[in-house]
């Protein structure tokens, strides 16, 4: 077993040598850093409270924010989760594997550490193989939340986690950057009604053209079951601003950089410009955008200004984690 980086004694190929060594791990009870599609995640044994504490430890997450529970088949929903409803199936054949979690009432078994003492559980088949090859051959539902220190950027690579978390832990698998590279669609599925909890990488509107009905809206940054909706999240170490904001003439052209949405020209004198994507398509936004924020922050810059992102599909998402991220600092 070789770390494929030097400088990151904790970064590992995900060789099937290494994914058996990973998945020895989680099955006596330690963590493993993991890449899925959305972004890498901070995993142990979902059944044993003591390695999912450890989890809380090294991220320093407060305990009353419950963590997902990741699977590798639809079959395992049974084992953990109580819900009598076809509609929930049809909506998981469609969209699992892939970014959107669901809340369902638990089974005795998931230990209260995990869903912070709720009678509910949120669980989902992430889209990765890598991901997907460590449950199986763990032989255990994984309870993960992002690799990193909580209220921080979410990791997009193994190199985030690693710059973020050090020694504290040991096994990183690497598998690339994060295609998706947001979090996961929560939605909460309760008297017979889907009910979204968080905007993530399956806009809203794919989900409600999907079912042909309208997901009912339970955001809100007082419930503190779901730290996903804190008003304050996912920041940035340099200081960010909405570039409406603000008045962009007193900022440093070569001290500030600017986050734009697509290439339309603009503020192209500021030599730390970053454009989301140039053919404005939100997935590829998506996907840059933490990875951007990670960038930003080992570059000599102050300040970090955002362009708003157009509050359409997974655009949505996009503005809720940059508002978080603008929040810090307002
Ligand atoms: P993450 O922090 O991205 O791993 O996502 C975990 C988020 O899922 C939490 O912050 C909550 O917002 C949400 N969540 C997890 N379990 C539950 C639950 N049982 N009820 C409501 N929300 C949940
Ligand atoms: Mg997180």
């Amino acid at each position: 077993m070789s770390s494929i980086l030097n400088s990151f004694n904790n970064i590992f190929a995900s060789s099937d040598e290494n994914l058996l060594k990973a998945s020895e791990i989680i099955k006596n009870g330690g963590l493993v850093a993991f890449p899925t599609e959305t972004v890498y995640g901070l995993g142990a044994n979902g059944l044993n409270s003591i390695a999912v504490a450890k989890i809380f430890s090294v991220k320093n997450r407060p305990s009353f924010n419950p963590l997902i529970l990741h699977i590798d088949s639809v079959s395992s929903l049974e084992l953990f989760t109580t819900f009598h409803s076809e509609k929930v199936l049809k909506l998981v054949d469609k969209f699992w594997p892939g970014p959107i979690t669901l809340v369902l009432p638990k089974k005795a078994l998931v230990p209260e550490i995990v869903t912070a003492g709720n009678s509910t559980v949120a669980i989902r088949i992430p889209n990765n193989e890598i991901a997907l090859k460590l449950i199986k051959i763990s032989g255990v539902p994984i309870a993960a939340p992002s690799a990193n220190s909580f209220g921080m950027l979410s990791p997009t690579t193994a190199i985030h986690v690693a710059n973020q978390l050090k020694d504290k832990i040991d096994f990183i698998l690497d598998g690339g950057k994060c295609s998706v590279g947001l979090e996961s669609t929560i939605v909460e599925f309760s008297n017979d009604k889907f009910v979204l909890l968080r905007e993530g990488g399956i806009s809203s509107e794919e989900i409600e053209e999907f079912l042909g009905e309208k997901l009912n809206r339970k955001i809100s940054e007082k419930n503190p079951n779901s730290p996903g909706q804190l008003k304050s999240h996912y920041a940035p170490k340099k200081t960010i601003f909405f570039i409406d904001e603000v008045e962009i003439s007193n900022f440093n052209k070569d001290k500030t950089a600017i986050i734009c949405f697509s290439d339309d020209k603009k503020y192209s004198d500021f030599p730390f410009r970053k454009i989301l994507s140039n053919k404005a398509d939100f997935s590829e936004a998506a996907a840059n955008l933490f990875f951007f924020l990670h960038e930003l922050e080992s570059e000599n810059v102050d300040f970090i200004l955002a362009e708003k992102i157009p509050e359409i599909g997974l655009g949505k998402a996009i503005m809720d984690r940059l508002t978080k991220a603008v929040n810090h600092y307002r």
